[in-house]
């Protein structure tokens, strides 16, 4: 679990407070990884850098890779002969992942790529602090950080991963567009429906999702203020993450990752392009995405697969297939019932 955790607005103005007990001295700097798109906005002149402090802005046009890891690694190591006092990750899911990632990889040899995986972590990260500025991920509160490899996209699952401390302030998700404002959140309202609907449920799974799905509802189908909406949401992202830290996700990320390995879609828009087409497994939450989706006046992507040969069909279904915990969370020990590649391949042909 994330030990510390700040909550409202302008609640990013503590950052300074925070980081003061944490700097080890004078030469040991603090990494800030923000995401580019503040590079001329407010929030990056807010950044407290003192001494020499360092803020490096990071792309978001790909998902986290195992090599950017190992680089920006690099990069700090040249820099500082010293390890740093902390990494402060600034961003979605992608910066969050990242600053995890780096954290971990200063610490322990070798590429990020030898610890992809559950538990692989021998040492502990340096000092590392999430501020999410786009809700829905969970990734501000999970043990995970999730990175494409050279053989696998898959997680550095460990304890060592998750963060010392969290700043959640939602003033800073306030530029983020509409689109990408749903396909994000959609991303909690996904995490909620799988795992309410999992077979490794459990109370703390259940009491979690609950509530972030009812925060959701509120969000997509209610009718909040600014305000309210940007509070919520950052609220049902961070229960939404706890929610599938204690059981997994299901059928939609299953099939998510293999769009994402073979044509680079992302999380968000990927879990939604899948989910739609999972009324026969998900009937309730594909009927409240459908409400949610004309609701907000999204229209989604369309012919995603089209023109894909045999073997570009084999290849995703074969990433799918090959995520055996989310199978058996989202229909049991014997989900090879009910999943086959033929299966899969219609679904596929859909998007
Ligand atoms: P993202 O971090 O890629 O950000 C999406 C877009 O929104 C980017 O273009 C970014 O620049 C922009 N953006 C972010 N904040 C903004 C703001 N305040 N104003 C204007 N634009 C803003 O997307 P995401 O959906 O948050 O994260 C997706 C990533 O998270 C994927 O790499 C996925 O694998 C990962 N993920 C991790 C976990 C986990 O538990 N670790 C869980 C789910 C997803
Ligand atoms: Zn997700």
């Amino acid at each position: 679990m994330v030990p510390r955790v700040v909550f409202g607005k302008d609640s990013f103005n503590q950052l300074s407070d925070i980081l003061l007990p944490k700097r080890k001295h004078q030469g040991a700097p603090f990494i800030f990884l923000v995401d580019d798109v503040f590079k001329e906005s407010e929030i990056a002149t807010k950044i407290p850098l003192v001494c020499n402090d360092q803020i490096i802005f990071v792309s978001t046009n790909e998902e986290p890779k195992t090599v950017q890891v190992d680089a920006l690694v690099q990069k700090i190591q040249r820099k500082f002969s010293i390890l740093p006092s902390g990494v402060i990750g600034i961003g979605g899911g992608t910066l969050l992942d990242l600053a995890k990632a780096v954290s971990v990889a200063l610490t322990n040899e070798g590429s990020s790529a030898d610890y992809q995986g559950w538990d692989l972590v021998k040492k502990p990260s340096i000092y590392h602090v999430g501020i999410p500025t786009i809700s829905g991920t969970g990734a501000e509160v999970s043990r995970t950080a999730v990175l494409t490899g050279p053989a696998k996209k898959l997680g550095i699952n460990s304890d060592h991963t998750t963060f010392d401390q969290v700043i959640l302030d939602p003033n800073l998700t306030r530029g983020v567009c509409k689109e990408q404002w749903f396909y994000t959140g959609m991303d909690c309202f996904i995490h909620c429906i799988e795992s309410l609907n999992g077979t490794y449920l459990n109370a703390f799974s259940q009491s979690y999702g609950e509530k972030a799905l009812e925060l959701c509802k509120d969000v997509f189908l209610g009718k909040p203020t600014p305000e309210e909406s940007r509070d919520k949401l950052m609220m049902a992202s961070w229960h939404g993450g706890m929610s599938i830290a204690y059981s997994q996700v299901g059928a939609a990320h299953a099939m998510s990752y293999g769009l994402g390995y073979l044509l680079g879609v992302k999380h968000g828009i990927g879990n939604c392009l899948v989910f739609q087409h999972l009324d026969e497994f998900y009937p309730l939450g594909v009927r409240l995405f459908n409400q949610m989706q004309e609701k907000r006046g999204i229209v989604m992507p369309q012919g995603i697969c089209a023109g894909l040969s045999d073997e570009d069909f084999d290849t995703m279904i074969g990433v799918a297939m090959a995520m055996q915990p989310l199978w058996e969370n989202a229909l049991g020990k014997d989900w090879r019932n009910y999943i086959d590649r033929e299966k899969l391949r219609s679904i596929y042909e859909k998007i």
